[in-house]
């Protein structure tokens, strides 16, 4: 504003990147100019089949000469068929469609409190959170992630959502009282830097939250939908589902589609009229969801996913070994892998891209590669000599 010149008509609100895409086919995006990517971004664990993918370009064209939106005035066989395989997939009766994953937590903060208003215990308001959280962007959500740089400046924080220091149970255990409705946790945080729970935590959390006879709620917006080689990043683990969960990002794969999951109890509060959306869940949104899992569910495609994320872990692990100036560390499961970094992460995730690969930057000074679910040996090879190519130059440049 003060140079007097405007270049762009859009919210300053990003700090975006000096590329743009034109075109995407599996795991390589391609410029205007011709210039070929490797994307281990995916639209942020969003592309989970990668750009294109011919399967979902059918499903979602199929659908537009059929019917977009009629609005959940109606009934929705589309909804009801990918409700029917999220639930037989996982430990849920219940779904509840959106557009984004802060939506899909909204969703799943209003039915904890909820089922407590309905069952003799409305004081049971509070959700509580873990430090390097990340639930989106909604007046809500900044509340639950309790990053104070996503909070400045936008008011009061949204009352409900005492935040405890990341694995630390005993003040888990002090923050449990007469006013707790929930505890929020990703089993594998993402903006946070990659930082898994471990199993016997969420395995506690679970008893901790029975005795309690409050509701243990995921967020696997990032780490579901295949991205550990399980459809749940939290089916991993015996003993430790939830009685909520919000999923987003991978379940569209570029198409925008959210949805809470619950069980019947938990969902039982939530009666006509007590919430609602207007796209949530339309034809093409569902037509897309129904597309990917037919896909993702398909016999083999996770142990597949399970294959290929072992051969980039242990290359990722090889390099972050001849690169220790500026390498700490390898962490993640599956293919939601995070470098930590020594050198500054955007430095690193500014260098892969001069190598012409896409990663993204999470917090605790990581770089993030998630790329999408069908990507192929030849592919994770080629994106880590790219990689091995960056980090030597840096290291040349000192
Ligand atoms: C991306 C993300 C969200 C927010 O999803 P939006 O679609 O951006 O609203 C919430 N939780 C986690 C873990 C995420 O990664």
């Amino acid at each position: 504003m003060s140079s007097g010149e405007k270049t762009t008509q859009l919210f300053d609100a990003f700090a975006r990147a000096p590329l743009h895409f034109e075109r995407g086919e599996g795991v390589r995006l391609y410029t205007s100019e011709g210039d070929e990517f490797l994307d281990f971004a995916a639209g942020i664990a969003v592309n989970s089949l990668g750009h294109c993918h011919p399967h979902l370009v059918e499903a979602l064209t199929k659908q537009a000469e059929t019917l977009w939106h009629v609005s959940n005035l109606y009934e929705s066989p589309q909804q009801e068929s990918l409700a029917r395989r999220l639930c037989d997939n996982s430990f849920a009766d219940r779904v509840f469609f959106t557009n984004s994953g802060s939506e899909s937590m909204e969703c799943a903060f209003k039915t904890a409190r909820r089922w407590h208003h309905d069952n003799g215990a409305p004081q049971r308001v509070d959700i509580i959170t873990f430090e390097g959280a990340f639930h989106g962007r909604t007046l809500a959500a900044i509340a639950a992630g309790g990053n104070e740089k996503y909070m400045t400046g936008f008011g009061p924080k949204a009352p409900g959502f005492p935040q405890i220091p990341f694995g630390d149970h005993e003040a888990l255990k002090a923050a449990i009282g007469e006013t707790t409705a929930a505890v929020l946790i990703e089993p594998i945080q993402g903006e946070g830097g990659i930082r898994p729970v471990p199993h016997q935590c969420l395995r506690g959390l679970r008893d901790l939250c029975d005795e309690h006879g409050i509701f243990l709620i995921y967020d696997e917006v990032q780490c579901g939908i295949g991205r550990t080689g399980k459809l749940f990043a939290h089916q991993w683990i015996e003993g430790a589902e939830p009685d909520i969960m919000a999923i987003a990002k991978g379940i569209g794969g570029g198409f925008p589609v959210g949805a809470c999951l619950a069980t019947e109890k938990a969902a039982s509060g939530m009666q006509p009229g007590s919430h609602g959306t207007t796209y949530g869940g339309n034809p093409l949104a569902m037509a897309v969801g129904n597309a990917v899992l037919d896909i993702v569910l398909e016999d083999g495609f996770l142990e597949k996913v399970q294959d290929r994320a072992i051969f980039m872990r242990q290359r990722l692990a090889e390099l972050a070994d001849s690169h220790s100036e500026l390498i700490e560390g390898v962490r993640g499961e599956g293919l939601m892998q995070g470098l930590k970094c020594k050198a500054s992460n955007l430095d690193v995730v500014a260098a892969l891209r001069e190598e012409r690969l896409l990663s993204v930057p999470a917090g605790d000074n990581v770089v993030r590669l998630i790329p999408p679910l069908t990507v192929e040996d030849d592919e994770i090879r080629e994106a880590l000599d790219k990689v091995d190519v960056a980090l030597t130059r840096m290291k040349k440049a000192g």
